[in-house]
């Protein structure tokens, strides 16, 4: 039988292997800690070796060293709307405007993390945090392909690396990896979902809110009509978001941490942008841009031209080089302890998500 990996901290759970598997042998599922892992099933299975052919797992996909670019939209709309300087959308709209579709993490009507085929990339602006499960994908990206259309997918890095695997060499398919520093679980994520609402679905939820400038380190949230806000650091659930604490296994041994990737795009936030120019400190938020391919270098130069955004070439390294794109997150002992108290469940079948805030988001 194919053995997909070794360990638990290889697989990213981005599914290409199900996709890929004619013989419908893969099934995903999650483990105790809510992440996907592919299962085989034996019977099924009649050893092609697609799955392992297509699994990023230990698949180079290095680069030269890309340009790099501040980029923020001049629509003030279009600036609070997106998590930095709103590059996505821009790269987005010059995709559509030619005719092509878009793929992105939406949250769902009960704020599940998913991603979707969609025209309409609204419901895709502003990071979650939690891992987007992209498995319904690839079927229709096929089929957009195959009618002709140009494809943008938008999402982690190990997530366009299975889309690269999936469609290699093919030139209506553009990728926009994010600078990412690991995501949490869905499990975790549906619990405290829970904690903020039993009876309900929040209204909606947004980790990096703009109401007030200070780069979108807000958190919002609505209950029944009711808002609330909290500063990203002072707020439990983000706290223990922002310091690492819960991330899928394979986030502590991410191969993504450099600048050197062999997709279209890399956006992230310019946390450096008061070296570049010190008028774009203004809590606002500003894109990094890596081009690492050259139509992605042509499709900036447009964006530039449109007059709908500033780009300012950024050929200085240091000004844009942040952790994320160094090293992966590292993994302490708490992270076992945080599994047990989500794992210890009530006779309502939920966890005590107070105590977990109280004990690991101070
Ligand atoms: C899990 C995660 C970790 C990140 N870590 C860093 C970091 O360490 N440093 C940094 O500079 N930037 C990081 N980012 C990226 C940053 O937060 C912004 O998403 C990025 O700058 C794009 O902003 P924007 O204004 O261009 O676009 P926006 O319009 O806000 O677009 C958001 C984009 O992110 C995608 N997206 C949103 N949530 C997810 C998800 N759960 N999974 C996959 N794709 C998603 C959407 O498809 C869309 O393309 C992270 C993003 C995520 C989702
Ligand atoms: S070896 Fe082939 S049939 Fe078996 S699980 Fe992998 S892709 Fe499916
Ligand atoms: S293809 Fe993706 S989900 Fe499947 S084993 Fe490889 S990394 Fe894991
Ligand atoms: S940190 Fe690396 S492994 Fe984790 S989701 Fe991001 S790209 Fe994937």
């Amino acid at each position: 039988m194919q053995k997909l990996f070794e360990s638990k901290k290889q697989c990213f759970g981005c599914s290409a292997c199900q996709n890929v598997c004619p013989c419908d042998a893969v099934v995903m599922k999650a483990d105790a800690e809510g992440f996907l892992y592919p299962e085989i099933r034996e019977e099924k299975c009649v050893g092609c070796g697609k799955c392992v052919d297509v699994c990023p797992i230990g698949k180079s996909f290095g680069s030269d060293k890309p340009k790099a670019y501040a980029m923020r939209t001049n629509d003030a709309k279009l600036l609070s709307a997106s998590t930095s300087g709103g590059a996505f959308s821009l790269i987005a709209k010059y995709i559509l405007q030619k005719g092509g579709i878009v793929c992105g993490a939406v949250f769902d009507a009960d704020l599940t993390v998913k991603h979707v085929l969609s025209a309409d990339i609204s419901g895709m602006r502003k990071s979650k945090y939690v891992q987007s499960d992209i498995s319904d994908c690839p079927k229709e990206i096929r089929d957009a392909l195959n009618q002709g259309k140009t494809v943008l997918f938008s999402g982690t890095p190990c997530q366009c690396h299975a889309i690269k695997n999936l469609f290699p060499d093919n030139d209506g398919l553009f990728l926009a990896a994010l600078i990412c520093r690991g995501v949490l679980s869905p499990e975790l994520w549906k619990e405290y979902l829970h904690y903020l609402s039993a009876d309900s679905i929040p209204d909606y939820f947004c980790f990096r809110d703009k109401r007030i400038d200070n780069d979108a380190h807000t958190v919002a949230w609505s209950i029944n009509g009711t808002e609330r806000t909290n500063e990203f650091q002072r707020d439990p659930f983000c706290r223990i978001y922002s310091k690492e604490l819960p991330l899928r296994p394979s986030c502590y041994a991410c191969p993504y941490t450099t600048p050197l990737r062999d997709f279209d795009f890399t956006i992230g936030d310019f946390w450096g942008i008061k070296e570049l120019d010190p008028a774009l400190d203004d809590g606002k938020g500003t894109s990094l841009v890596l081009a690492h391919s050259r139509h992605a270098a042509l499709i900036t130069e447009e964006i530039q031209k449109s007059g709908e955004a500033m780009v300012l070439p950024a050929d200085d390294e240091k000004s844009w080089m942040q952790i994320a794109l160094e090293q992966p997150a590292k993994e302490t002992m708490l992270r076992r302890f945080l599994y047990k108290d989500l794992n210890t469940r009530d006779g309502s079948g939920h966890c005590n998500m107070e105590l977990i805030l109280k004990k690991y988001g101070f």
